[in-house]
């Protein structure tokens, strides 16, 4: 059923209530008249109606609008032919009037339908009418004659009403289900429909983008959610503004706003431009209000609208957190990222409650291969897909966050081999476990390594607390306080992958850190080789003065640690002594 006849519902059901009602006075009025036949066909009314009642309550709204139809002309013949063309003739304003409003059908072309039959039908009545004249002689001065042509006007007035009620009530029903109520463009659904509804007439190529605000929240919370609105609203008048170039635009939901654009109206710089536009204006010096577009270009225009949206969606996400970015493009690569971005984000809690995780040790080597200690690095042993890099699931976790949940299974794990070690007079032995930025946020650091080292009984100083360099620059300021205390009950922190972020040499002024762990990837890539070492020199005198350690890592050829021990590099890991292995394969090597 239309959506639009449900929605007549009450003024339906007011309008068969007058129509009984009105049936039930000119029942009376005949009675009292005396016209058997009237008397009769109101009395049919009478009860017509009160089946109109039930069908209307039980939301038979077409079948009953037909029925009305039907009635009403049975009607105008009953009175057309009965009391003649000038009597009938208000029983047609009448039923003009109710018909209007009556129209079973709500597409554009099928409402006539009914009306054309009806005029039809009325223009051969009255033909008939002046012809035979009126079966029963009216008398023109009568009393009830006044009284008739009072009581159709008086429907005539209370039909215009509702229907002015119902079209206005329709036309809010229509605003509600259509429009978004706080920007007033097209919601999400109307949207979809409509985008589809484009795509399907037009054989014309399209892009549809999404766009998207970084940090909104974040905005909401720092200026409150009317401030929020205010952007969005702005963004959605300029949309309108703008809606020229636009097919179609809308609200798809909190700060996204779709957008369909064809081709050949498309313009990159003019969509840049836009999305400046309302950078600027709500950019503060508190805030950079970072707008993006990802744009999908539409090669098939019968695929579902709602996947068309999820890929311009991906591509938008790729550079929410890229401030030069302000609009990108999808393809095949981003939606195969995407892909397995969600399959791990859905698999990783069975996978973790299944035990599918587990910890791997890289020992951590002199320069004559005794083993001072290991790095505990995390597998995913997948049963489908065999062991899972950590480099390919670990920053989709850690963009989540679930990663402080991995890592709080794996600094347990390592804690529980130095136990067992403990156990077997190897307390000179070391782990050292990965820190993510987000476990600042998700875990009480403090909590999780002071209750790790009193559970299983072992010494702070050996587990071993890696943060890189870029986590470090980023957390220092907030975080020091916490490292302080972490250093003060016995932990030792290191720095990972020194050297490979933008490090700022005056944070190791400020926070003091016991380790430095220097990663020769980063130089492995340029071909400066005699550069690069005069930068680990530099490196490892600066730790010096600092009165750090160093570890070096991703050493892989004994002229590395040739020079290396030279340079007075004196802790080495790397594929050159060993490869990370299972604990038991570590033990079995290395301790027995
Ligand atoms: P990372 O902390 O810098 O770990 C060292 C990575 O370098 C390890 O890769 C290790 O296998 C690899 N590696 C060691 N020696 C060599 C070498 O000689 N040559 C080369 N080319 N590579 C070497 P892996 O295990 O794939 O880990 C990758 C990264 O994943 C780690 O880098 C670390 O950032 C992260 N990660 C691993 N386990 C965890 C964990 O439990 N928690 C957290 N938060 N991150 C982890
Ligand atoms: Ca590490
Ligand atoms: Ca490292």
């Amino acid at each position: 059923m239309d959506k639009e006849v449900l929605n007549m519902g009450k003024s339906y059901k007011l309008i068969v209530i007058s129509a009984l009602l009105a049936h039930v006075i000119y029942l009376l009025a005949f009675t009292y008249s005396g016209i058997t036949v009237l008397q009769l066909y109101n009395f049919g009314s009478v009860i017509f109606y009160a089946i109109m009642e039930v069908l209307v309550s039980k939301k038979y709204y077409r079948v009953a609008t037909i029925l009305v139809h039907v009635e009403i002309c049975l009607f105008v013949i009953v009175s057309v032919v009965m009391l003649g063309w000038e009597f009938g003739f208000q029983a047609i304003l009448v039923a003009v009037c109710t018909l209007m409003y009556f129209n079973p059908f709500t597409r554009k072309r099928r409402i006539y339908v009914f009306p054309i039959m009806e005029f039809v039908l009325f223009m051969v009545l009255r033909n008939w009418s002046l012809r035979h004249g009126p079966m029963i002689a009216v008398e023109g001065e009568g009393y009830y004659y006044y009284l008739n042509y009072t009581f159709c006007f008086g429907i005539i007035i209370f039909g215009a009403i509702i229907t002015k009620i119902a079209t206005d009530r329709l036309e809010r029903e229509n605003t509600r289900m259509t429009r978004d109520s706080l920007t007033n463009v097209y919601n999400h659904d109307f949207f979809i429909e409509e985008v589809g509804r484009v795509l399907r007439r037009s054989g014309k190529q399209y892009y549809l983008l999404c766009t998207n605000i970084s940090g909104f929240k974040f905005y909401n919370e720092l200026f409150g959610v009317e401030q929020g609105d205010k952007v969005l609203v702005e963004q959605a008048n300029m949309l309108k503004a703008a809606a020229g170039q636009f097919c179609v635009y809308g609200r798809l939901a909190g700060d996204e706003f779709g957008i369909l654009i064809e081709k050949d109206n498309y313009s990159e710089e003019q969509m840049t431009a836009y999305l400046n536009e309302l950078q600027k204006k709500f950019s503060t010096f508190l805030y950079h209000m970072h707008i993006c577009a990802g744009v999908y270009e539409i090669r098939d225009n019968t695929e579902p609208v709602n996947t068309m949206c999820e890929k311009a969606r991906i591509a938008v996400d790729e550079i929410k957190d890229d401030y030069d970015c302000c609009i990108t493009y999808f393809d095949d690569k981003l939606l195969q990222e995407s892909l397995i971005k969600r399959r791990i984000l859905g698999e990783f809690q069975y996978a973790l409650e299944e035990s599918q995780f587990c910890i791997y040790l890289q020992p951590q080597m002199t320069g004559e291969g005794r083993m001072l200690g290991a790095e505990a690095l995390v597998r995913w042993i997948h049963p489908k897909e065999g062991m899972i890099s950590p480099a390919d699931f670990i920053p989709v976790l850690e963009e989540s966050g679930l990663i402080s949940r991995l890592d709080l299974f794996v600094w347990d794990q390592a804690a529980q081999v130095l136990r067992k070690w403990k156990e077997q007079g190897r307390e000179d032995l070391y782990i050292s476990v990965n820190v993510s930025g987000k476990d600042f946020y998700y875990t009480d650091l403090y909590e999780a390594f002071t209750g790790l080292v009193k559970k299983y009984e072992i010494k702070p100083e050996n587990l071993k607390i890696e943060i890189t360099e870029t986590v470090l620059m980023k957390e220092a300021e907030k975080q020091m306080g916490l490292l302080q205390k972490l250093r003060d009950f016995g932990f030792e922190i290191e720095i990972d992958d020194f050297g490979s972020g933008y490090s700022s040499l005056s944070m190791l002024k400020d926070i003091i850190v016991d380790v430095m762990k220097i990663d020769m990837g980063f130089l492995r890539k340029t071909d400066h080789g005699e550069r690069s070492w005069s930068i680990i020199r530099s490196v490892a005198n600066l730790a010096r003065t600092l009165e750090m350690n160093t570890v070096t890592e991703g050493v892989e050829t004994k002229d590395q640690v040739t020079r290396l021990l030279d340079i007075g590099c004196d802790v080495f890991q790397g594929y050159y002594f060993a490869r990370p292995m299972p604990v038991m394969e570590l033990e079995r090597q290395y301790l027995e």
